[in-house]
C-alpha cells in the first residue's frame, strides 16, 4: 500500500481553501458583537494579568466621601465642603485642579461666593461640561465660570454589553462645539502646551497620544495598577482633621469630586471585579495614563488579517507535510501561539485581538486534519480498490490462461514422448499448439492493454479520421466472423465529418461492440450500424443487434472487469468479460460517452457518442 502523501494540486487546493476559509470566518466573526464581546474579556484578562509595575502617581483626588457628606449635611452642602477642600490645598500649590461637579445651577447665593472665593485663589481651575439629551452642553455657571482657564467635557464610554469602562472619548461634539475630554485639558494646562491634531494622535508638547479622529478620538485608559492602590485621596473630612495633608496635593494635578456611593456616578473597570470606581478617579486614570505616556494602541486590522491568514498557513503546511504525533505537537504548539500572540502584544502595549487568531487556529487545524483523515481515507480505499483488481487480474491470470497452458504442455509433452507419432497426428498437435499460444497472447495482449489504459500509461494518438472510414473498416474486419453465423451486419446512414483521437483505439471499440453484437446474436440475423448528429453537436454511433439482450441489472454492470451475462455464459460463446471495460476507457480518453439500450431476447443497441474534430 503507498503511503499517503498527500501531494497533487487538487488536495492542495481543497487544503489551502479550507484553511484560508477558516480565517475568513474567523475574522468575519470577530466583527461581530459577540466576537468583540470576547475579545473585550481576553482584554480585560490580560489587563489584570499584564500590570505595569507601580509608578509614583502624578495627580490626587480630593474627595467627597461619605464621611465628608454627613459632616457638611448631605448633597445639599457639596459646594460649601468644595470650597473648604480647595482652600485648604491652595497653600500647596497644586499644578492644576479640575471639578467633577455639576455646576450649572446656581444655589443659595452665600454658598456660591464662598465657593467663588475658593475658585479665585485656585491656580490652574480646569472646570466640567457634558452634553445633554437634547444635545445642549450644560456648563458651570458664569459666576464660576470665569475662574476656569479650561472647561473640559467629563463623558464615558461605557461597554453596551457589560458596562465596562475600557476606554475614553478624548474629544466629544455637540452642537458647533466640541470639547476635550477634562483630563486632556487639565493635563494641556500642566503641560502648558496646546493640543494639536492629526488624524491618528493628539500631540500635547512632546506627548504624542494615540487616538485616531474616525475612531472619535478614543484612548483606552491605563487604570493604576492594583499594587499602586489607585490615585491616592483626600477626603474633605480628613483635610479639615489634619490640614497638613494638604502637602500631599503640591505640584499635582488635582481632581475634586464626589466619591460617595449615593451620587451613582460609578463605573467599571477592567480591575473592578463588580466594584465600580467613582467617575472622578476615572478621570484621574486617564490623566495618569497621559501622564506616564502609557498607552495602549489596538494593532491595525492589517496585521490581524496577516496574521491569521498566518496561523491558517501554518496549520495547512503541519497537516501536509507533518503526520501522527509531529503534526499533532505542532498543532498543539500553533494553538499555543495563537494565544500567547495576544498576551506578547499586550506585553508591549498593544492590543491584539484574542478571538481571530485563536478560533482561525483552531479552525484551520480542525479543517487540515479532517482533510489529511479524509485523504487517508481515501488513499486507503484506493489501496484495497488496487488490491482488488490485482486479485481479480490474478484469478483472470490462472483462470483462463490455465486451459491453453495445458493444451499446450499437453501436445508438446506428447510429441516429444512418442517420436513414433503418425505425421497427421503430429501435425494436428502442432496447429493445436499455435493456436493455443495464439490464443494466450492475444489475452495477454487484451489483459496488458487494460492495466496501460486504467493507469493512464497507454499513449494516444491524435489523428484525424472520417466516420465512415472508421466504420467500414471495422465491418470490413468483422464480416468473415458475422458470416459464419450467417448474420448480416448492415450500414445505414453516417452522418459525415471527422473524428479526432486515436484511429487504432477507436477502431478497437468498434470492432469489440461489432463481434460482441455478432457474438451474442443467434443465427440468421441481423446486426445494424448507424450514424446521426447529436443535438450537443457530436456524433452518435449505434451498433444493434437482433440478439440476446440483457436487463437492466446485467447491463449495469457489463463494463466492470470480467464480467458476464449467465444468458453469455450459456450461449457457449468464449469471452473474458475484459473487452468493454477497455472500450468504455477508450471512449473515455476520447471524451466521449457510451449508452446501452437493451431487452433479453430481443437484442441490444450499443450507442457511441463522439467528439467531432475541430
Ligand atoms: P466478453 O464478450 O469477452 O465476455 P465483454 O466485456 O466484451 O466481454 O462483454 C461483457 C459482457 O457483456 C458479455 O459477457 C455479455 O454478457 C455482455 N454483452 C456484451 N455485448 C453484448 C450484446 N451485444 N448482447 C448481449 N450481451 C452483451
Amino acid at each position: 500500500m503507498n503511503v499517503p502523501s498527500p501531494n497533487g494540486n487538487r488536495a492542495h487546493a481543497v487544503l489551502a481553501a479550507l484553511v484560508l476559509g477558516s480565517a475568513a470566518v474567523a475574522i468575519a466573526l470577530d466583527w461581530t458583537s459577540f466576537g468583540q464581546q470576547f475579545d473585550k474579556y481576553a482584554y480585560d484578562f490580560l489587563f489584570r494579568l499584564e500590570q505595569p509595575k507601580p509608578w509614583a502617581p502624578n495627580s490626587v483626588i480630593l474627595e467627597i466621601d461619605e464621611r465628608t457628606l454627613e459632616k457638611y449635611g448631605g448633597m445639599a452642602n457639596l459646594r460649601t465642603a468644595l470650597a473648604d477642600g480647595l482652600e485648604r490645598i491652595c497653600t500647596a500649590k497644586p499644578a492644576a485642579v479640575a471639578i467633577d461637579l455639576i455646576l450649572a445651577e446656581p444655589s443659595v447665593p452665600q454658598v456660591d461666593q464662598r465657593l467663588e472665593q475658593a475658585f479665585a485663589q485656585t491656580h490652574n481651575l480646569v472646570l466640567p461640561a457634558y452634553v445633554m439629551p437634547d444635545a445642549r452642553w450644560e456648563e458651570p455657571i458664569p459666576q464660576f465660570r470665569k475662574y476656569a482657564v479650561a472647561i473640559g467635557q467629563v463623558h464615558a464610554d461605557f461597554d453596551q454589553y457589560d458596562s465596562v469602562s475600557r476606554d475614553i472619548p478624548l474629544a466629544k461634539a455637540a452642537g458647533q462645539v466640541r470639547r476635550w475630554a477634562l483630563a486632556l485639558e487639565v493635563f494641556r494646562v500642566v503641560k502648558g502646551a496646546d493640543i494639536l491634531e492629526s488624524p491618528n494622535d493628539l500631540t500635547v508638547g512632546t506627548v504624542r497620544i494615540p487616538s485616531r479622529d474616525r475612531d472619535g478620538r478614543v484612548m483606552r485608559i491605563r487604570y493604576a495598577p492594583v499594587a499602586m492602590g489607585g490615585v491616592p485621596r483626600v477626603s474633605v473630612y480628613d483635610l479639615d482633621a489634619r490640614p497638613q495633608l494638604a502637602e500631599l496635593f503640591r505640584g499635582k494635578a488635582v481632581f475634586a469630586g464626589v466619591t460617595a456611593q449615593a451620587t451613582g456616578d460609578r463605573a467599571l473597570t477592567p480591575y473592578s471585579n463588580s466594584v465600580a470606581m467613582p467617575g472622578i478617579e476615572m478621570n484621574a486614570n486617564v490623566y495618569e495614563t497621559l501622564a506616564q505616556g502609557m498607552f495602549l494602541v489596538d494593532v491595525s486590522v492589517v496585521s490581524v488579517i496577516l496574521s491569521c491568514m498566518l496561523l491558517a498557513g501554518c496549520a495547512g503546511f503541519i497537516f501536509s507535510f507533518l503526520s501522527g504525533r509531529f503534526a499533532n505537537t505542532a498543532g498543539i504548539c500553533l494553538i499555543v501561539l495563537s494565544q500567547a500572540l495576544p498576551a506578547v502584544a499586550f506585553r508591549r502595549s498593544i492590543v491584539w485581538p484574542w478571538l481571530p487568531g485563536t478560533l482561525t487556529a483552531t479552525l484551520a487545524l480542525a479543517a487540515a486534519a479532517s482533510w489529511r483523515h479524509l485523504l487517508l481515507r481515501r488513499a486507503l480505499a484506493a489501496a484495497g480498490a488496487e488490491k482488488t483488481r490485482y486479485q481479480k487480474a490474478m484469478q483472470f491470470v490462472t483462470h483462463e490462461m490455465r486451459t491453453p497452458l495445458t493444451a499446450i504442455q499437453g501436445s508438446s509433452e506428447l510429441i516429444s514422448r512418442y517420436s513414433a507419432m503418425p505425421e497427421a497426428k503430429r501435425k494436428q498437435m502442432a496447429e493445436l499448439i499455435n493456436s493455443e499460444s495464439k490464443r494466450l497472447a492475444r489475452m495477454i495482449e487484451t489483459f496488458l492493454s487494460v492495466e496501460r489504459l486504467s493507469a493512464g500509461e497507454m499513449e494516444m494518438k491524435h489523428e484525424r479520421f472520417p466516420v465512415t472510414e472508421l466504420v467500414e473498416r471495422c465491418t470490413e474486419r468483422a464480416r468473415p466472423f458475422a458470416e459464419r453465423k450467417q448474420i448480416a451486419i448492415e450500414i445505414s446512414t453516417l452522418p459525415p465529418g471527422h473524428l479526432s483521437g486515436d484511429r487504432e483505439l477507436m477502431e478497437y471499440a468498434v470492432y469489440n461492440l461489432l463481434t460482441n453484437a455478432v457474438k451474442y446474436s443467434p443465427a440468421n440475423t441481423r446486426v445494424r450500424v448507424f450514424g446521426e448528429d447529436d443535438k450537443g453537436g457530436r456524433i452518435r454511433l449505434s451498433i444493434e443487434d437482433q440478439g440476446i439482450g440483457m436487463d437492466k441489472k446485467e447491463v449495469g454492470r457489463i463494463f466492470e472487469r470480467f464480467y458476464r451475462t449467465k444468458r453469455a455464459e450459456q450461449s457457449g460463446e468464449v469471452g473474458t468479460g475484459i473487452g468493454l471495460s477497455i472500450v468504455e476507457q477508450i471512449v473515455a480518453q476520447h471524451g466521449g460517452a457510451i449508452q446501452v439500450e437493451s431487452e433479453p431476447g430481443k437484442g441490444s443497441r450499443f450507442t457511441l457518442l463522439l467528439n467531432r474534430a475541430s
